[in-house]
């Protein structure tokens, strides 16, 4: 009798919906650094310091000097779907990083998470998550901001454990992460160190704090981050059409490297990767550059929050923009007029 054998529906309990939520937003190591780097941005915090031990495998600690989480809400901020960052009237309308409230669960049904956090005025206090799996708020001792610590990521859930990359390639992946929130947030001092094998690897972001001028300090992030070689070959771009502005460096096709891509794009301040915006982008060196070849550069096109959908995936690194033709158009526009005039001022110097 078929209907003997038929499962009984039941709701999941939290823990377990965490950990399913958790295969979504933490892929690997350097998908809880973003999630734990934009909080801290999301806080307001000028200096963020991230640590890290075997790739991310046994800790990733976040320390920031951000506004804090009140004693009160540390258990609220580690339950699915509660956020400080919006109120769920306004999709369309999103400013910060963060909206979805469910990394900071996601980390705790998948790791060992502790959060340490003083607000003004306050004790500081903290709250343990291991395995989906909370702790009462104990008092702490922190001077201001928040510590992250997560340590043992996927004990809970042994099967992603094994996907894991080497501890090298997977330290890696931080780095890159480190350093494309970094180029997006030159006012911010990022520190990364890998505490592993007596802590030799640390590289330092420092925000020049006297220096107002967007171009500047972008210009002084990217010569960090890219490198100078990169910093001197680009070009300045500013363009803004129907409401969108694109800015940032490109640099010149005699810059490109072969195999290398060096591409880094970034809508309203989220590092993205788009198919749309890399082809635009192929499209507009199309006749600066032999195909073999990827131009190099660091764009950001920044709009109405109307006006692009970051809402697509939980890591929140895809978007959709309501008319991509109009980003499209200015990437093509803008890049290839500046490669033009490039090119006509190299001439005239050889010429002259
Ligand atoms: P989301 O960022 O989508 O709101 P999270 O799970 O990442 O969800 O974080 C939940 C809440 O915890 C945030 O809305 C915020 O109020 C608080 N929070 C997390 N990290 C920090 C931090 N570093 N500083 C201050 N508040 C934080
Ligand atoms: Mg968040």
């Amino acid at each position: 009798n078929i209907s003997e054998n038929r499962p009984i529906i039941r709701q999941l309990d939290d823990a377990a919906i965490n950990r399913i939520a958790a295969g979504e937003v933490v892929e690997r190591p350097a998908s809880a650094v973003k999630e734990l780097i934009e909080n801290s941005i999301d806080a307001g915090a000028t200096r963020i310091a991230i640590d890290i031990a075997d790739g991310g495998k046994t800790l990733i600690r976040v320390t920031d000097d951000g506004y804090g989480i009140a004693a009160g809400d540390l258990s609220l901020a580690l339950s699915r779907h509660a956020t400080s960052k919006i109120d769920g009237s306004d999709l369309l309308n999103i400013h910060t990083f963060g909206f979805r409230g469910e990394a900071l669960p996601s980390l705790g049904a998948v790791g060992r998470l502790t959060i340490t956090s003083r607000v003004p005025g306050a004790d500081a206090a903290s709250i343990r998550v291991a395995g989906g799996k909370l702790e009462a708020v104990k008092p702490a001792a922190l001077r201001a901001g928040t510590v992250v610590e997560l340590r043992d990521l996927f004990f809970a859930t042994p099967a992603r454990l094994k996907f894991m990359r080497t501890d090298r390639a997977e330290a890696q992946a931080i780095s890159d992460t480190v350093k494309r929130l970094a180029m997006a947030e030159p006012a911010v001092t990022f520190t990364l160190r890998d505490v592993s094998g007596g802590g030799e690897g640390r590289v330092t972001f420092r925000a020049d704090r006297e220096n107002g001028d967007l171009f500047d300090a972008l210009h002084a992030r990217l010569a960090r981050v890219i490198g100078r070689e990169f910093a001197e070959n680009a070009l300045q771009i500013d363009a803004t059409r129907e409401g969108i502005r694109l800015y940032g460096y490109a640099a010149l096709p005699t810059y490109s490297r072969g195999a290398a891509v060096t591409q880094y794009l970034f809508v309203n301040g989220r590092p993205v990767r788009d198919k749309m915006l890399t082809g635009a982008l192929r499209a507009a060196y199309f006749d600066f550059l032999s195909r073999d070849r990827h131009p190099a550069a660091a764009l950001f096109i920044d709009c109405d929050p109307t006006l692009v959908d970051v809402n697509v995936h939980p890591a929140k690194s895809e978007v959709r923009f309501r008319d991509p033709g109009i980003a499209r158009g200015l990437i093509v526009s803008s890049l290839r007029h500046a490669l033009a005039e490039a090119g006509h001022r190299a001439s005239s110097t050889v010429s002259n």
